[in-house]
């Protein structure tokens, strides 16, 4: 493994540049505020009329629409939803200047084929392993959210250099930057939430919630148990492993945990995620996604709904609703 800090970066290459980043949401706001505190020349790219647009004017930033954003930039961040990507590049691509940076948070569009950079640019990737707001107030303490860093496409012999000067414009060195691999940061990224994060675990919680109702239980007591405690099993995994979590529960827990975890979560469930993990790789996943989303998002409407008006949720809703402390 190799983490670059500060040390490692060669501010030069990017000194001067202007940087386009377009989208301001969740990344983008966060990177620009970053990179503008570290002295770059930021402007913003979005569509006439979107949403965000009253967001950056009111931090100050100049606001474009994306094809005059880019003209001129030196290095241009793809910060908008990875499924309107490819066509944004559509609508810029004439406009960018010979041996610009193309940046991207995630992979998925470069390692899908879905945007083919023009053979002058060189193509990187920073991702923040963390959400925009965490970029910006760990930014703002000092610190940094540790990030991934990839190489695509390397024109100008500077694009690793290029991208890690951006790392650290966001404050991404004084985390480490580890390097990895478009393929590698797209397909563990999507894996991780569809398996483990997102899917997984909403799933489990689910089910061990169903468990316990359809047994006859309280539905507020199964959802203390099953929704709202995870928080705390989760914050110990956070700060210190599998070691942390074990300090801190109870001998019953750890004896249940070491002798019954394995028979909830077992071969057959790994051997669906291996299932799972394949049809990342092969590019079925990606294939139904951008279906999915061209046709109107018909099947992702009605699950969510579905996910919306379960039991679950509408017990939650009331609970929290007595827990002061969340509406801080
Ligand atoms: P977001 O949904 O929060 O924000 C998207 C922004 O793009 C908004 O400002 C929106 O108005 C703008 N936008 C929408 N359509 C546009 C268009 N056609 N042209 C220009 N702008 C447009 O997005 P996000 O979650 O910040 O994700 C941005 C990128 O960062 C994605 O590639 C994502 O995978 C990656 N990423 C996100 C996170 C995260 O925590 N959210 C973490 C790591 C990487
Ligand atoms: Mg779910």
């Amino acid at each position: 493994m190799k983490l670059f800090v500060e040390a490692d970066v060669q501010p030069e290459v990017l000194a001067g540049e202007r940087i386009a980043v377009l989208g301001y949401g969740s990344q983008g706001r966060a990177h620009a505020m970053n990179l503008r505190d570290s002295g770059f020349d930021v402007v913003i790219g979005l569509r006439p009329g979107g949403k965000t647009t009253a967001k950056a004017e009111n931090d100050g930033f100049q606001v474009l629409p994306p094809d005059q954003a880019v003209d001129g930039a030196g290095l241009i961040a793809f910060l908008a939803p990875d499924m309107v990507q490819a066509s944004l590049y559509e609508a810029i691509e004439s406009k960018l200047k010979a041996n610009a940076t193309l940046l991207f948070a995630h992979g998925f569009n470069i390692h899908y084929g879905r945007i083919e950079p023009r053979d002058d640019l060189d193509v990187v990737l920073i991702a923040p392993k963390g959400p925009g707001d965490l970029v910006r107030r760990q930014y703002e303490a000092g610190r940094g959210v540790p990030c991934l860093m990839a190489v695509a496409q390397d024109v100008t012999g500077n694009a690793k250099a290029r991208a890690l000067a951006y790392a650290h414009g966001i404050g991404g060195t004084r985390g480490g930057v580890l390097e990895t691999t478009f393929g590698e940061e797209t397909e563990t990224d999507l894996f991780g939430e569809q398996a483990v994060l997102c899917g997984g675990l909403s799933e489990l919680i689910v089910r061990g919630f169903q468990t316990l109702v359809d047994a006859g239980y309280q539905p507020e007591v199964a959802y203390f148990e099953c929704m709202h405690e995870v928080k705390l099993i989760v914050d110990l995994l956070h700060e210190g492993g599998l070691a942390k979590m074990h300090e801190f529960v109870s001998e019953t827990a750890k004896y249940g945990d070491l002798t019954q975890g394995p028979r909830v979560v077992d071969e057959h469930t790994g051997e669906r995620m291996k299932q799972v993990l394949k049809e990342i790789q092969d590019g079925t996943f990606a294939n139904n996604w951008v279906a999915e989303y061209e046709s109107g998002l018909p099947e992702y409407t009605r699950l969510m709904e579905e996910d919306l008006r379960s039991q679950i949720e509408t017990v939650g809703k009331e609970l929290r609703g007595r827990m002061a402390w969340l509406r801080e």
